[in-house]
Parts: C-alpha cells; sequence; structure tokens
C-alpha cells in the first residue's frame, strides 16, 4: 500500500530530484501493507494517506486491521476506517500491543465514548497481541524489534515477514523470520538514524536471515528507485529490491 518514510516522497517543499523523479516508483505514500485472501483483506497499519491508498488499490472490503505500533504514520488514517464498519455493518477487529491500543484510545478518544445522535464514529473490537494469532485462516506470528527505544511488532505471516520501523532485531526474534520466501524489511536511508535501519544495516541482516527475496520499505528521499536497485544488484544483492506503491506478490502458506 505505501513505501515511504514518515513523511512521505516526495517530501514537502523539498526541491531534490527524488522528490521530483518522474519515476512513479519514486512517489512513496506512508508504509503499509494489505493482505488478501479470496474476498478478505487484513491491512497493517492505517497510515495518513490510508484512503488514498484504497481507492488507488480500490479497496471493497476489510476484514482487520493489525498495527505494527502507534507513530503517527502508522495509525494517523484509523478515522477511514468508517466506511468499511458502514458498508459491512460491524465494527473492525483491531489487533495490536497493550501500548498501540492504549495510544490509540488517547489520540482517537472520541472513538471509544459514546457517539452523539447521528454521528458515526469508528467502530472497533480490539485485540491485545500477546502471541500468535488468526487471521485470514493463517497464523499470525507476532516478532518484536526495537525501533530505538521503542518496542514494535512485525509480523510472520506464512512465507512472509513483515518488519517496518526498527533499528535492532533481538536475537531471540531471529528464529521466527528463518526459511522466507518473501522479507519486507525497514531500510530508510545511507545516513545513519537511532529509530531506523541504513540500506548496509538491512543487507547484513538480509544476509544473515537469508530470505529468497527481500524489499526495503521506509524509504526516505535519499533513495532513487531504479538507481538503489541497480547498485544492490552490483553489491551481490539482485534478489533485494525497493519497494514501490503498489507492489503486488504472492505468498506461500
Ligand atoms: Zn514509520
Ligand atoms: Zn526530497
Ligand atoms: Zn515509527
Amino acid at each position: 500500500m505505501g513505501s515511504g518514510t514518515s513523511m512521505g516522497v516526495p517530501t514537502l517543499g523539498c526541491p531534490c530530484r527524488v522528490c521530483h523523479s518522474q519515476d512513479l516508483r519514486d512517489n512513496r505514500t506512508r508504509p503499509s501493507v494489505l493482505l488478501s485472501r479470496g474476498e478478505r483483506n487484513v491491512l497493517i497499519d492505517t497510515t495518513p494517506d490510508f484512503r488514498q491508498q484504497a481507492l488507488r488499490e480500490k479497496l471493497q472490503r476489510l476484514d482487520a486491521v493489525v498495527y505494527t505500533h502507534s507513530h503517527a504514520d502508522h495509525i494517523l488514517g484509523f478515522d477511514d476506517i468508517r466506511p468499511f464498519n458502514m458498508r459491512q455493518g460491524s465494527a473492525m477487529p483491531v489487533y495490536g500491543s497493550t501500548e498501540t491500543l492504549a495510544a490509540l484510545q488517547r489520540v482517537f478518544a472520541y472513538a471509544f465514548q459514546p457517539p452523539a445522535p447521528g454521528i458515526t464514529i469508528p467502530q472497533v473490537e480490539l485485540h491485545t497481541i500477546d502471541g500468535p494469532f488468526d487471521l485470514l485462516d493463517t497464523a499470525w506470528t507476532p516478532v518484536w524489534a526495537e525501533h530505538g527505544s521503542m518496542p514494535v511488532l512485525g509480523f510472520r505471516v506464512g512465507r512472509l515477514g513483515y518488519l517496518t520501523d526498527f533499528s535492532r532485531l533481538p536475537d531471540a526474534s531471529k528464529p521466527l523470520l528463518a526459511d522466507l520466501d518473501e522479507l519486507v524489511l525497514d531500510a530508510l536511508r545511507d545516513i545513519p538514524h537511532p529509530m531506523h535501519q541504513t540500506v548496509q544495516q538491512a543487507l547484513d541482516l538480509v544476509a544473515e536471515l537469508r530470505p529468497k527475496r527481500a524489499w526495503f520499505t521506509h524509504i526516505a528521499h535519499d533513495l532513487p528507485h531504479e538507481e538503489t536497485n541497480q547498485r544492490l544488484a552490483r553489491q551481490g544483492f539482485s534478489h533485494v529490491h525497493l519497494a514501490y506503491d503498489g507492489l503486488r506478490f504472492e505468498v506461500g502458506l
């Protein structure tokens, strides 16, 4: 759904060449993934761009939302689940850590109080993630990572690993990401950042976990799409690519 860093690419007011690129893959909305099986769809994170992403993908049904953490670029589209509440006539199952669900209840306090007559508010059914859970008739394994000093969740679903927003993967989480076909992981830019991996750190982790393919996400405007892919191939990582908005692939279970 989205592959960009918190400010998105183009970044507001920025004159740089990536922000002015003609390559649509350099146009990055905030980071999110949709997992679909049959008619059912589960979204990871409701970004500020969720509405535009859902319009672009012609999303007609949403069965659950799963959150990685509560930063603004991952939750601010929460209110846009309302049309799916109305269409489907039911509350939206929402999954997250204790901390993330508490943040949602604070930031979107109006959604957790009785609505005024005639007013629509998001209707949700909260599920605290404290171990593996089931969605789309498949087990979802939570994978803890460190986003600076903040704990965040990644997920393993079948042969897919999704791990946005992290700077370090604890050793205890690594076995959960062994033997993957597809690993989507944070690679912000080349310049070190206290809360995100650099390209080199992401490549080191790919070399360690050895997925069949890897996709970088949460990408800043420092990395031009085509040039960076060519550079990865030259470095011996032709199975590693920058993700881009609208990217689709099948995942084995
Ligand atoms: Zn983020
Ligand atoms: Zn820029
Ligand atoms: Zn974050």
